[in-house]
């Protein structure tokens, strides 16, 4: 494809021309990394498939109203502020299996000597990321694997990049002795009877982690043990993709550019699944011209509202001046009643 060749800043200003090709391009170039990172955050596909749609839909019309940042800044701050906000209803819930999460890429990693350990090692490094809190999981993702530099995490969590440095020195700590711990655990027995002894019949737990992570900081075999092995950073960039289901990278350009052309945000079932990427109702009407972050807001706050698609300023109550949008029931949980909306199933 030509768009290949072309880069984000020459896509980005073809499509605040109104270029739709160029919008199809970006889409192509996002998707994988864009899902990924919203399943890995969500676990679960089905939201995963609604926060990556609210993020390209924002992120074209930040573009398209001539906000200057960066595509993929535009892309991902979008996705984290729909996927926390969903996360938050979702109270917890898992859904997705680790399966999904766990193939290594093996263009991300060289380890010759391993190659027949890493897998197990991909499985213990995710083990160690999927059960923290998901904003602690975010900013590690943001960081590790989609390689954004502190001043733009800052600026997309509407921070201050020291206290992203902060926080992820604090969190990049964390997880390397979590991880260094369950390696030791699980490869570092043999070695060192001592370690052997201290653990007994005991599982995975806090205070196993501990007082593997006391010893460790004693033992020169144990510490050669875990230089063996390659960071959790290291795994958890090397990661492949979770790939979405056959055919939804297609159906969600469809309802896209549909949205694009007629305001309205069809819904169907995705071809070729079961379940459904985008549930029955969640329809969405934009213009183009609101910048995203009111976007947001207006969301946030006319969440449900949305009878006819068109913003209600007593419930709201805030002005949107002379601005033409709606869009408040796009951010409706999957399970909600979708009778209530403009959405035309296609
Ligand atoms: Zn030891």
């Amino acid at each position: 494809m030509d768009g290949q060749d072309r880069s984000d800043e020459d896509l980005t200003r073809q499509l605040a021309d109104g270029n739709e090709a160029a919008s199809a391009e970006l889409y192509h170039r996002y998707f994988a990394r864009l899902y990924d990172f919203a399943l890995r955050v969500t676990r679960d596909r089905d939201t995963a498939a609604l926060v990556l749609q609210v993020a390209f839909l924002r992120a074209y019309q930040a573009v398209r109203a001539g906000e200057p940042a960066p595509f993929r800044l535009h892309l991902f701050a979008a996705a984290h502020y729909d996927a926390m906000e969903r996360v938050r209803r979702q109270r917890g819930a898992v859904l997705e299996g680790d399966e999904a999460f766990v193939t290594l890429d093996p263009s991300r990693i060289a380890h010759p000597a391993l190659a027949a350990e890493l897998p197990d090692l991909a499985r213990m490094a995710w083990q160690i990321y999927r059960d923290v809190k998901p904003d602690d999981y975010e900013l590690i993702d943001l960081s590790v694997r989609q390689q954004f530099e502190p001043a733009e995490i800052a600026a997309m969590l509407r921070t201050r990049p020291e206290s992203v440095e902060t926080r992820l020195a604090r969190l990049r700590a964390a997880f390397e002795e979590a991880f260094s711990s369950l390696v030791l655990l699980r490869r570092g027995r043999r070695a060192c009877l001592d370690l052997d002894f201290l653990i007994g019949d005991a599982d995975w737990s806090a205070s196993v982690r501990r007082s593997i992570q006391r010893h460790l900081q004693s033992c020169q075999t144990c510490q050669a043990t875990r230089r063996r092995f390659p960071s959790a950073s290291e795994l958890l960039a090397a990661l492949a993709p979770a790939p979405a289901p056959a055919g939804w990278q297609e159906t969600i350009l469809e309802r896209l550019q549909n949205a694009a052309r007629t305001g309205v945000m069809a819904t169907a079932s995705s071809p070729g699944s079961s379940r459904m990427p985008i549930p029955p109702g969640s329809g969405i009407c934009f213009s183009g011209k609101l910048p995203w972050h009111l976007l947001v807001l207006v969301s946030s706050v006319g969440r449900s509202r949305c009878n006819s698609c068109v913003a209600k300023k007593s419930s709201n109550r805030f002005t949107l001046g002379s601005v033409r949008w709606s869009c408040s029931c796009l951010l409706r949980p999957p399970s909600s009643d979708a009778s209530s909306n403009t959405a035309s199933a296609a």
